[in-house]
């Protein structure tokens, strides 16, 4: 009993005590693997957190009747018996938030720090391979000092959401200490100096705040108000950011056949993205692609500051070999770190992987709960949990006095069996997320990377950030985007023709279409992520590429349509044809080399026409497209 922990007030033990004493303690009367039924649980409400059996494996309530409650548990149930007792917390399932997160880096899906556990396993005897079961550790580590710096004063009056001081987590992120929810008054006592987790930094009134806090992971944390997100989550990655964007503040889905470069997407995401924060939550998938991502993150560097990625970056990893029920906490965990975060006013990406596994977990607990099944076998409020997760996705104004504003993005993975998106799991998600990437696996085996399909991905946040893009680089930014989506919608509609008749029956513009076409799906939509300078593409890089390689494509068409003696060879024997693939490989301090190399498009087609006598036109006549 933690009497000697200067934490508890006099008031605050005697609370403690009046908790032990009428504590709901019951006795399992049934298992049903991760689930376990125990009776005489008097008092205990749903979703308190419980510690189940001799072994005080951790479970959530998550169904009351009487005074039977029924317990999803996060640990292997095997070996337990009927009549070991059920204890429960009177508690939900809550996390731990504070300095340290980033630090630690890795958690299981109830946040216990996974490195701390092995190294408890080792010492006690276990295999450290495994986390052993009722092992716990603090997701914080509690010996640890942070130095804390103070930017309120004695007497200052502060509310919810303010920033009270700050601590230097790691060298890339600045933790806020914020005035915890409900708390509001003046500060009666501020300190400066190196402290635990656990410590007083603060009084706000009679109230003590230290460096952290709980939070239960299935209510979202408040803000003053939502946004519309505008400002678009730059990635770097010239498919997302032209044509699938997605906004600070948005959320997408990823279906991810198995070698489609799902996992590369996520790395180049987290790499090149321009979010502050990024939480990684792998809920159950295969074993190997976690192992992936733990064994690859912490090479990563953040290219920026060429300083460890991990330092931004936290990650939440279940595997399939953990029981079905943490899949659940893991996907709510990560959330909740997301929303802490952007409390702080950063941006946060969360990404997990793949939420299937979290909807196959809730079909399982759901039929042993021996509830009416809907589509699939799947619970009828899978839909009603799926959009309650995407809607903590979001660009918010927090709490506080001052003006803050932070988001959290989701981009999650859905893997459907066969990648069939007609299956329950993807329709709910597709309504309620506003991009889609389609990965294609036919795009993989050719080795066309990232094997985004431009044709049956979409983005409806595109007019929602189309301002920002147009900001950002010029006035006909949204005109050269569709002309190119045109451009790669039409070789779709050609390709038929070409099936049935040939190439032949093609007119010149057609062939320079399709000539556009191949450009644009080779050197613009191809980005190798192995490649020192094409691994990213700046806005203004993506821009100029796109405008050369539209130029070029509308003055050869315009040539082509006024001048019926150009022969498509004549066309395609330009080598200027060549630099625009090359385009790709501009290093960043050479970006701008591209607008004389504009230029030179348009002078170089030029010449071809004044050596065309067929009809004479102005080089700067109206460009009609396609
Ligand atoms: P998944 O996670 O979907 O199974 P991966 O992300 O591991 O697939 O990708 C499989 C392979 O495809 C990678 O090992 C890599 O060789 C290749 N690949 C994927 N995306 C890219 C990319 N953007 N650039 C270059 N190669 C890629």
């Amino acid at each position: 009993f933690p009497s000697h922990d200067s934490r508890y007030e006099p008031r605050q033990i005697i609370h403690l005590l009046i908790k032990l004493i009428t504590m709901n303690t019951g006795n399992i009367i049934k298992i049903s693997g991760p689930l376990v039924v125990a009776d005489s649980m008097k008092g205990a409400k749903m979703y308190d957190l419980v510690k189940v059996g001799n072994l005080e494996l951790m479970g959530e309530i998550i169904e009351l009747k009487g005074n039977t409650a029924s317990i999803q548990v996060y640990e292997d149930t095997s070996g337990l018996i009927v009549g070991e007792p059920v204890v429960s917390t009177g508690e939900p399932l809550s996390i731990e938030l504070g300095p340290g997160l980033l630090t630690a880096g890795l958690f299981d899906g109830i946040l216990r720090p996974l490195n701390v556990i092995a190294e408890k396993a080792a010492t006690q005897g276990l295999n450290s391979e495994y986390i052993a079961r009722g092992l716990t550790a603090p997701s914080l580590d509690r010996e640890l000092k942070w130095e804390f710096k103070p930017v309120v004063k004695k007497g200052d009056t502060v509310q919810a959401g303010d920033i009270l001081g700050t601590v230097q987590e790691t060298e890339l992120i600045v933790h806020k200490i914020l005035v915890p929810f409900g708390v509001e008054g003046k500060v009666t006592e501020i300190k400066s100096g190196a402290f635990t987790v656990t410590e007083t930094v603060a009084k706000i009134g009679d109230t003590k705040v230290q460096l952290m806090h709980k939070w239960p992971v299935r209510t979202p944390r408040p803000y003053k108000n939502k946004q519309i997100p505008t400002t678009p989550l730059i990635t770097q990655q010239r498919i997302i950011d032209t044509f699938f964007p997605i906004p600070k503040g948005g959320a997408a889905a990823v279906p991810g056949p198995f070698g489609a470069g799902k996992t590369v997407i996520q790395h180049q995401l987290a790499k090149w993205s321009d979010a502050d924060i990024v939480v990684y939550v792998g809920c159950g998938e295969r074993g190997n692609e976690i192992t992936d991502v733990l064994v690859e993150f912490p090479h990563l560097k953040d290219p920026a500051s060429g300083r460890p990625l991990m330092e931004r970056t936290i990650l939440v990893a279940n595997t399939s070999n953990m029981p079905i029920a943490a899949r659940e906490a893991s996907v709510y965990t990560g959330i909740t770190l997301a929303e802490y975060y952007r409390d702080m006013g950063y941006n946060v990406a969360m990404m997990a992987d793949s939420t299937s596994r979290w909807a196959e977990a809730m079909r399982e607990m759901s039929g042993r709960l021996e509830e009416m099944p809907g589509e699939e076998g799947y619970p009828a409020y899978l839909g009603s949990r799926i959009s309650a997760f995407y809607e903590r996705a979001g660009i918010v104004s927090t709490l506080g006095s001052e003006e803050r504003i932070g988001s959290a993005t989701i981009i999650a993975a859905v893997s459907p069996p066969g990648g069939d998106l007609s299956e329950p799991v993807s329709q709910a998600t597709l309504k309620v997320t506003k991009a889609f990437w389609g990965l294609d696996a036919s795009l993989a085996a050719k080795k066309h990377f990232p094997s985004i399909h431009w044709l049956n991905s979409y983005s409806l946040y595109k007019d929602n950030v189309e301002e920002y893009f147009i900001n950002a680089t010029d006035a006909d930014w949204r005109d050269l985007r569709d002309l190119a989506m045109q451009i790669l919608q039409k070789e779709n509609e050609l390709d038929d023709i070409i099936k049935l008749v040939g190439m032949d029956a093609l007119s010149t513009a057609e062939k320079i279409l399709l000539d556009t076409a191949r450009g644009l799906r080779e050197d613009y939509l191809q980005q190798n992520a192995f490649d020192d300078i094409d691994a990213f593409a700046p806005t203004r890089k993506m821009y100029l590429m796109l405008k050369a390689m539209m130029t070029f494509h509308n003055e050869a068409a315009e040539l082509a349509k006024h001048n019926t003696q150009v022969e498509i060879n004549d066309i395609l024997d330009l080598s200027i044809r060549e630099e625009i693939a090359r385009l790709k490989n501009t290093p960043e301090a050479e970006i701008e080399t591209i607008v004389p190399l504009i230029e030179k498009i348009s002078s170089t087609i030029q010449n071809l026409k004044d050596n065309d006598k067929t009809e004479d036109f102005g080089i700067n006549k109206v460009i009609s497209g396609i």
